[in-house]
């Protein structure tokens, strides 16, 4: 049956069965409006152990971690024709949920239906390798086997296409799962898990739990049960996961934050770099993990940059995702509306000076929304906080440089390193900026672009590990040593 409308209750799934959990119910909230979206469930600590014992059953005693690679493979088509016969209804509440525009949320769940199909192509490859170790009676093989109970804990920004980085491969490898969305943006992911099920994933493969970190994350990272986790959101909960995770040994993979610069050289066109600076920096309202949050320009192009930047980002069109003249949705809460209003306030006492935005909104049809202007601060400092750290929301910082060793000096000054672009017209120049830059993907010439063959991930405080690509499958994968002695005598190393 396709999916109409948002999610209804039960909305956890654990063991192969929707259930209503120990934690009550919510109302999710649409950041446009505030008009309750959806009410779904919560887990308690209870569901989550439930949860683990499920994920672990189904991996100890059940089919799927031995199921031949075709037959996974093909689940994973199975769930890329649903979704292609859900797409309009899971981007429409995924506009709902994240206030992002409908134009982007369609793109999203292209790219998730391309993960699942990619992931499918790379499972249906997969094979163990013979290690020749020139002894006749000898076969030695090497074999990726699936890592265990894995717990999937993943962000608000692209609730969708981030649990799709992460499911699509862990299945692929034929683990099981523990899935943990934002509890801000939750919907979508359990449509997901109806896709799944209605694919047929069997019984205890693939629970959903939702809810809190503290409450329904944290005991994830703690339990003994399972193996592995696999973690997108911020910095300090990505080191709070870190720790947590080491009582029991858990493999661990997380995808952090970003601070990520765009170096623009005076020989890029003026209109070429004011618009891809202005996308680089306020898609889906900056709260992307991959954001150009750092415009690094060029002495000579500087002003006039900064000038066409200022007057093109005052007239991005914000309003409602579903409105297809809107150009930027709200942000994704007040929080993170409260978070941005203070680095902006923090660039102004430190002295950063104000070219555009830095308020929310006159329109009164935006009042109940979490809207805020795009906004520009040039003749900022290396030591401002809003050069430094990550505001994940609608600010774009502008540095100046005079040489090309500066401006790589510049880009790699953070302790992130996650996405970063260069543009120029000099090929050469451009290729040594791009090898110098210290970021975990490099654009040159363009920004944003990903597919799902490329590995995705940061360097330094971005994370560890890779998301996409063969990379990704690996990471749920161990790869298991088998000796075989076909003709067996004794060591005679001890005399017996
Ligand atoms: P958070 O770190 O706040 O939360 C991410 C997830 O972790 C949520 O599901 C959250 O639950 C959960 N969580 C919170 N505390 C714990 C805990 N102690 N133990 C286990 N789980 C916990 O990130 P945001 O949701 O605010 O997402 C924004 C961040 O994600 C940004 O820093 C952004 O850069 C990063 N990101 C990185 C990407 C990458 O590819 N590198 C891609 C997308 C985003 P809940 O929120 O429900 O409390």
């Amino acid at each position: 049956m396709p999916s109409v409308g948002p999610p209804q209750r039960p909305s956890l799934f654990v063991g192969g069965t929707w259930t209503s959990g120990s934690g009550g119910a919510v109302d999710v909230h649409n950041p446009f409006d505030g008009s309750v979206v959806a009410t779904i469930d919560q887990a308690g600590p209870d569901d989550v152990i439930r949860a683990v014992a499920a994920a672990r059953t189904a991996f100890d005693t059940g089919p799927w971690p031995t199921t031949p690679v075709a037959e996974r493979a093909a689940l994973l088509r199975r769930v890329a024709e649903l979704l292609v016969r859900d797409k309009e209804e899971i981007a429409r509440v995924e506009t709902l949920d994240t206030g992002k525009t409908l134009k982007e949320s369609r793109i999203d769940v292209d790219d998730v239906t391309a993960v699942f199909r990619y992931y499918a192509d790379l499972a249906d490859k997969e094979a163990g390798r013979i290690v020749d170790v020139g002894l006749a009676h000898v076969v030695s093989r090497v074999v990726p086997v699936p890592v265990g109970v894995c717990a999937l804990i993943t962000p608000w920004n692209y609730p969708l296409l981030q649990l799709s980085w992460k499911v699509a491969p862990c299945l692929a490898a034929g683990n099981t799962c523990v899935i943990k969305p934002s509890e801000v943006t939750p919907l979508t992911s359990i449509m997901l898990v109806h896709l799944l099920e209605e694919a047929g994933v069997p019984e205890g493969v693939v629970n959903l739990v939702l809810g809190d970190g503290p409450t329904v994350g944290a005991p994830l990272t703690e339990h003994d049960d399972v193996d592995m986790v696999s973690f997108t959101g911020g910095l300090a909960t990505g080191q709070a996961i870190i720790r947590a995770s080491a009582t029991t040994v858990k493999r661990v993979a997380v995808e952090l934050g970003g601070k990520n610069p765009n170096v623009v050289f005076a020989d890029t066109p003026l209109d070429l770099a004011a618009d891809w600076a202005i996308t680089a920096a306020f898609l889906h309202s900056g709260q992307v993990c991959s954001a150009g949050a750092r415009l690094i320009v060029e002495d000579a192009l500087h002003d006039e940059l900064v000038a066409e930047i200022a007057r093109r980002a005052e007239r991005i069109r914000l309003g409602n995702g579903l409105d297809p003249a809107s150009e930027c949705g709200p942000l994704v809460s007040a929080a993170q509306l409260a978070k941005i209003e203070d680095y902006v306030a923090s660039a102004l006492a430190e002295g950063a000076r104000l070219v555009c935005g830095g308020r929310r909104p006159d329109d009164p049809a935006l009042k109940d929304g979490f809207f805020y202007r795009p906004t520009v601060f040039a003749d900022v400092t290396r030591d401002m906080r809003v050069v430094r750290e990550e505001t994940f929301g609608p600010i774009l910082t502008v540095e100046r440089f005079t040489t090309e060793d500066e401006a790589i000096a510049l880009a790699n000054d953070t302790h992130y390193g996650l996405a970063g672009a260069v543009w120029t017209a000099d090929q050469a120049r451009a290729h040594r900026v791009a090898s110098a830059l210290r970021h975990g993907t490099v654009w040159i010439n363009d920004y944003h672009p990903y597919v799902p063959g490329a590995e995705w991930g940061g360097m330094g405080r971005s994370g560890n590990g890779r998301e996409l690509g063969p990379t990704g499958l690996a990471e749920y994968q161990e790869h298991k040593h088998v000796w075989h002695n076909t003709a067996p005598e004794p060591a005679g190393w001890f005399e017996g």
